[in-house]
């Protein structure tokens, strides 16, 4: 059985299917149990949230190996449940040799959005503001248990943990985003390669190998997090592969991004499937550039004027980014645009940047960080050109 797949074969498919007229800025939690209704999943309630919201589990497959996929257990990532409902909605509705491949050896259980109450409120944390994803050891929180009942009733031996990450991250070596970034959790403090973490490094790998020619992919951090519930699945010898939708240029609801987390929940899913784990796929992983946080800025403005009494004493570039420095509340659909740097930005790293050549001025009160500059990004669009 070859692995081999046309990804344009994939994204035609996508397209054909009802999870593709589902937006990002509009997943709920409504609309999250209105399609698993009306699309014929084999669904059921595994637990409740705080507030009594119902946590579902999706069934497919009839093979021997239990995978397990959990997403949105951070309520304001909602990608990571529009990708995982792409792959269920294509496995249960396109009958080609992929599905049929991973349904046959495979038996998936599906949790998507394990975070109701942070979804309905678009924040990272649940009601009671406790981070699932440091809740592993203590789990205080119920979704916490849900999640664990799971893993306990289920046993899998593989594991995909389903995140976005903001937008602002990049590589070293591309002027791109990040688009996705991949994740094989550490199983103890000195972050060893045992067997299970070296088949799922080598799954990671052979992702990134295929969609590497498309798309910026980042290896995530591996320093080991006990209380992660990654980490915890690892060191209980699960194969464990956590990715991060993250973003392109341009895509501004991260649709691409999106298909392209989909497309690697797919590839994963039939890598296992086929049982071959190389090692020159555990070498590409480990080789992967690191995600870098906050490389980009929404907006370079270079040479504006700052004006003291009317006066222009001096020019500067500002790089300019939606509040992003809480990471609990911040939201792709954000509006306030703040000077997160000031100085010679020549070299660093934006979705757009404008030269402003004396047409843009900023009072010197203005001029500080954290400062709203809305009508300085107005005003750039009106009077400057791209480059
Ligand atoms: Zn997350």
């Amino acid at each position: 059985m070859s692995s081999s797949i046309d990804i344009k074969v994939i994204f035609s498919d996508f397209s054909q299917l009802n999870s593709s007229k589902i937006h990002r800025q509009s997943l709920d939690y409504k609309l999250l149990v209105d399609f698993l209704r009306t699309n014929h999943f084999d669904f059921t309630t595994i637990g409740q949230s705080i507030e009594k919201r119902s946590i579902f589990r999706v069934s497919l497959g009839t093979g021997s190996t239990p995978v397990m996929l959990w997403s949105q257990m951070h309520g304001n990532e909602p990608s990571s449940t529009l990708a995982l409902l792409k792959v269920l909605d294509y496995l249960t509705h396109i009958d080609n040799h992929i599905s049929q491949r991973i349904l046959s050896q495979l038996k998936i259980l599906a949790i998507p959005m394990l975070n109701p109450d942070g979804a309905v409120r678009r924040q990272r944390r649940n009601a009671w503001q406790i981070d699932l994803n440091r809740d592993a050891l203590k789990l205080t929180a119920p979704e916490s248990r849900v999640l664990r009942e799971t893993f306990e009733n289920f046993k899998p031996q593989w594991a995909f943990n389903l995140h976005d990450q903001e937008i602002y991250y990049g590589t070293a070596n591309s002027p791109e985003p990040t688009a996705l970034a991949l994740l094989v959790p550490s199983a103890d403090p000195q972050v060893q390669a045992l067997e299970q973490r070296f088949e799922a490094m080598s799954v990671a790998g052979k992702i990134a190998f295929e969609l590497i020619s498309h798309i910026n992919i980042a290896k995530y951090n591996d320093s080991y997090m006990p209380t992660a519930f990654g980490d915890w699945f690892s060191s209980n010898k699960v194969r464990t592969i956590l990715i991060e939708t993250g973003y392109m240029r341009q895509d501004h609801d991260r649709f691409w991004a999106t298909n392209y987390a989909a497309v690697a929940i797919l590839l994963g899913l039939l890598h296992i499937a086929n049982k071959q784990f190389e090692q020159k796929f555990v070498d590409f992983y480990e080789d992967l550039p690191l995600n870098i946080k906050h490389k980009f800025f929404d907006f370079v403005l270079k040479n504006v004027d700052v004006v003291n009494n009317g006066q222009k004493i001096f020019s500067t570039d500002l790089g300019i980014s939606r509040d992003r420095r809480d990471k609990d509340h911040f939201t792709d659909y954000d509006t306030d645009y703040l000077i997160f740097d000031i100085g010679d930005l020549r070299f660093a790293a934006s979705f757009e940047t404008f030269d402003c050549q004396g047409k843009i001025k900023i009072d010197l009160k203005e001029l500080k960080l954290y400062e709203n500059v809305n009508h300085l990004i107005e005003a750039c669009v009106h009077k400057t050109d791209k480059n």
